[in-house]
């Protein structure tokens, strides 16, 4: 694969950029496969990727039952950051934070990663106590953040309204390299990359059945024929409950709809990213000057992709006390994505009670951030069985 440079623009200019090559093939499925993940996302891609750069393991086949990227991964707001309370999510968020710094040079892919900055703003008492803990947490974890002012608030993002009529903003927790990052561009590097390793990426091909013997995975169905495979890892967020079913195995997940929607685009007026979780609404300013504007998940099960209309009601008037130009703003598009909840919020990424297949799900409503730290832990249960340092419980 030739590299992205700025002498490859000017070259293929000669050739009015005909030239360009595809950015990752479109293969025939094969018939056995060392690891088969199913689920291009960019969980799927990452683990992919990290099992080819980790262990030169490129026998592999990643299947996608739409087009990759099209699940969560191209549907989220694109929030980075890593200030979490506890140790271990700390850990793997901060890991994969890290990634996202320098994803663009490693996968010679521009992410548009953007660390302008995470605001989490505080509301409430409760919320005051909650991330001045936090920011002490995150000192002793190593992850930088800090405990901020309203004035500092405002300073960072003059449109905010500091004396909403429900809830006041009486500060926030602040991290400077928190930010966003491209997420179609996320799915699509890891894909150029794992395609650049020889592996096969698989586009509309549904997994239907999951085939074993004695207790072990060997292979699965899909609507492009069977295959046989070694390893198997489940990659599948909203539907991973679907798959474990058809692998022999209960999940505690449930899924949900999570909805985001953005504005018409205006000229630059926030460049950080701010998080209101009382009033329950998060935004930030895309390159192309729309508002990204997401909420919180429905409140009953379902799989359609869609979100209810009473959700997008509530985000919108949260948005609107903690920023009160967003009322003048016309709304362009809405949409939503299935995510896969757990009781405590927390990922699964482990082997199951099918010998040889792994699952890595969980990521609920928070997953985008993860996305290379995730990769990076996941290849390890897949190709070692055993819990990566970082993740090890
Ligand atoms: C509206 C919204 C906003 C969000 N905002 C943020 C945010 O700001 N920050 C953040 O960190 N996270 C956010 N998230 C969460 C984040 O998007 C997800 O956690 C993450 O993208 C999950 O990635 P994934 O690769 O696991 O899943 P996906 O990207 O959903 O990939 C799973 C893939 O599996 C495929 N698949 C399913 N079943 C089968 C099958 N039977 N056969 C073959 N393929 C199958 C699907 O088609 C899909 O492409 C948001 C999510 C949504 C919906």
């Amino acid at each position: 694969m030739s590299r992205y440079s700025a002498f490859a623009i000017a070259k293929n200019a000669l050739s009015y950029h005909q030239g360009w090559e595809r950015a990752w093939a479109k293969p025939e499925m094969k018939k056995e496969y060392d690891a088969v993940i199913v689920g291009a996302g960019g969980h799927g891609l990452a683990t992919a990727y990290y099992l080819g750069k980790n262990y030169g393991i490129t026998n592999v086949a990643i299947l996608e039952k739409g087009w990759l990227g099209g699940g969560n991964t191209g549907r989220n707001t694109t929030i980075i950051r890593s200030n979490y309370l506890q140790d271990s999510s700390a850990a793997i968020y901060e890991k994969a934070r890290s990634l996202y710094e320098t994803m663009s040079q490693d996968l010679n892919y521009n992410v548009m990663f953007s660390p302008r900055g995470v605001m989490m703003l505080a509301q409430t008492e409760a919320e005051i106590r909650g991330y001045k803990r936090t920011a002490h947490a995150n000192k002793l974890q190593g992850v930088k953040t800090e405990y901020i002012s309203p004035q500092k608030v405002k300073q960072l993002c003059p449109i905010i309204e500091l004396s909403g009529p429900r809830f006041p903003v009486l500060g926030a927790l602040w991290q400077p390299r928190g930010g966003t990052a491209r997420h179609d561009a996320v799915a699509w590097g890891y894909a150029r990359a794992c395609s650049d390793m020889g592996m096969d990426i698989i586009q509309q091909c549904e997994v239907t059945a999951v085939t074993q013997s004695n207790g072990k995975v060997t292979g699965l169905q899909t609507s492009k024929g069977s295959l046989k495979c070694k390893k198997l890892g489940i990659v599948v967020a909203g539907n991973s409950g679907h798959l474990a079913n058809m692998a022999g195995f209960r999940l505690p997940l449930e899924s949900v709809s999570l909805q985001a929607l953005v504005s018409e685009p205006i000229k630059p007026c926030m460049d950080v990213v701010v998080m209101a979780n009382t009033v329950h609404g998060y935004m930030s300013q895309s390159d192309k000057g729309e508002m990204v504007i997401g909420g919180g998940t429905d409140g009953f099960n379902n799989y359609t992709q869609r979100g209810s209309f009473h959700h997008l009601e509530e985000t919108v008037r949260a948005l609107i006390e903690t920023f009160p130009m967003v009322s003048r703003l016309k709304m362009l598009r809405h949409w939503g994505g299935i995510v896969d909840v757990t009781g405590d919020r927390s990922p699964i990424i482990s082997t199951t009670p099918l010998s040889g297949c792994f699952i890595n799900c969980g990521w609920g409503t928070g997953g985008f951030k993860a996305i290379p730290g995730s990769g990076f832990v996941n290849d390890t249960a897949l190709n070692k069985c055993a819990s990566s340092p970082i993740t090890a419980p």
